[in-house]
């Protein structure tokens, strides 16, 4: 069924800039205004619709609106205007989760057809394709998407899916978006980019070629630990038209009230990120010469393998980093312990600096370095956040 859209007028963004008509406003005034809609109220803060289902005409087939809120409802549309519109794409969707959303991916496959995952892959959504995607008899190989000639040699095969993260979790891995797009479309397989970890701010993929974006907008787009979603972006209308309907069908639809809380995140993205990545790097660096610190990854640093990639096709080096303690799995649980003002909690992108051992968090089958933390970087002042981490270092 096609998707039915609202009646709602809509103030549409006025997308072109004063100073150079026919380009567009600044990404941060976009994320201030993208989705904006004001209805009779004239209110400015977006109502949140929570009814689940909607007067609709005797005869169904004549509906020309909302009909039940596991298909679509007006919250949700609006965030996806304002989804739709960050990353420069035709269509969004907006899921319960960002697994929910990569399952609906999932399911665009059949039996037999061939999908590439990058190796350092968030887990949930590795393990998603290789034990049920596996399951119900595609063909799953991980690769390492930063190797082009190894990405080049794989598709030459032909492949129905590629997928990369980038920077992955929790590696910090930085793919070249472009040239793997390119790869796969000669291929004739789709690119989905996990752009979680950059959001629309940093990263624009389908501008690189990628043909949908991924988001788990439970991280930097919500922003404050308090709210799960996920949101798929893409310009193909068959394709968005076929994940409608799984959405549906899967039942993985977010939630009225997720998606106000996503709006209201997204509208401070730019202080929030742009924050943390400032500390980020000052974090790096520090860490960097720590004599305690065996490794950093953060695409920041000169040394990254993948810092010209970043600097390139990043508009900053993200907020996220992961390091590697001098030392045992035990001596890198102490740091984690030692920290006070980090916290130990799994996610990221959100207000409060977490730290975590990903491999306790990843389970037996991990195949992360057991002396590695993961460092989601928040908002605290950095000298702070500073200081912790060598203290901690200092007792390890
Ligand atoms: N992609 C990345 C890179 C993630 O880190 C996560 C979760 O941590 C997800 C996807 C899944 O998102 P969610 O937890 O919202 O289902």
């Amino acid at each position: 069924m096609k998707p039915v859209g609202s009646k709602i007028s809509r103030r549409k963004l006025a997308v072109d800039s004063a100073e150079s008509p026919g380009s567009k406003v600044k990404l941060e005034t976009r994320l201030i205004h993208a989705g904006v809609s004001i209805d009779a109220t004239g209110a400015i803060a977006p109502a949140i619709q929570l009814s689940t289902t909607f007067l609709h005409p005797a005869d169904v087939s004549q509906l020309d609106g909302y009909l039940y809120q596991r298909y679509s409802n007006p919250t949700q549309e609006q965030l996806e205007h304002a989804l739709a519109e960050l990353d420069d794409a035709a269509h969004a969707l907006f899921f319960a989760t960002g697994l929910a959303a990569a399952a609906a991916m999932m399911h665009t496959l059949k039996s037999g057809d061939r999908v590439l995952l990058a190796d350092d892959t968030y887990f949930a959504i590795r393990k998603l394709f290789l034990d049920e995607g596996l399951r119900i008899g595609m063909r799953c190989e991980l690769l390492d998407m930063t190797d082009l000639p190894a990405v080049r040699a794989a598709l030459s095969t032909s492949a129905q899916l590629v997928w990369l993260e980038t920077p992955s979790n929790p590696l910090i891995k930085v793919t070249d978006v472009e040239a793997v797009s390119a790869l796969a479309r000669a291929a004739g397989a789709r690119t989905v980019v996990d752009a979680t970890f950059c959001t629309p701010l940093l990263l624009s993929p389908l501008k690189l070629g990628a043909d949908v974006v991924l988001h788990s907008t439970t991280k930097y787009l919500s922003g404050h630990s308090d709210n799960m979603g996920g949101s798929l972006t893409l310009n193909d209308e068959a394709l968005y038209l076929q994940l409608f309907d799984l959405r549906k069908l899967l039942g993985g639809t977010g939630s009225p009230f997720s998606a106000w809380l996503t709006l209201r995140g997204i509208r401070t993205l730019a202080c929030r990120l742009r924050w943390a990545c400032e500390s980020a790097g000052q974090i790096a660096h520090m860490l960097a010469l720590h004599p305690n610190v065996a490794k950093v990854h953060y695409p920041g640093l000169v040394t990254h393998p993948g810092h010209a990639i970043a600097a390139a096709q990043m508009a900053s080096f993200g907020a996220m980093l992961s390091f590697e303690v001098v030392g045992s799995r035990a001596d890198s649980i102490k740091v984690a312990e030692k920290l006070k003002i980090f916290t130990n909690a799994t996610s990221l992108g959100s207000v409060e600096s977490l730290v975590e051992h990903r491999q306790s968090t990843e389970g037996p089958t991990s195949t992360t370095p057991d002396t590695l933390l993961r460092l989601s970087i928040g908002l605290e002042h950095v000298d702070d956040l500073i200081a912790d981490l060598k203290q901690a270092l200092q007792q390890a």
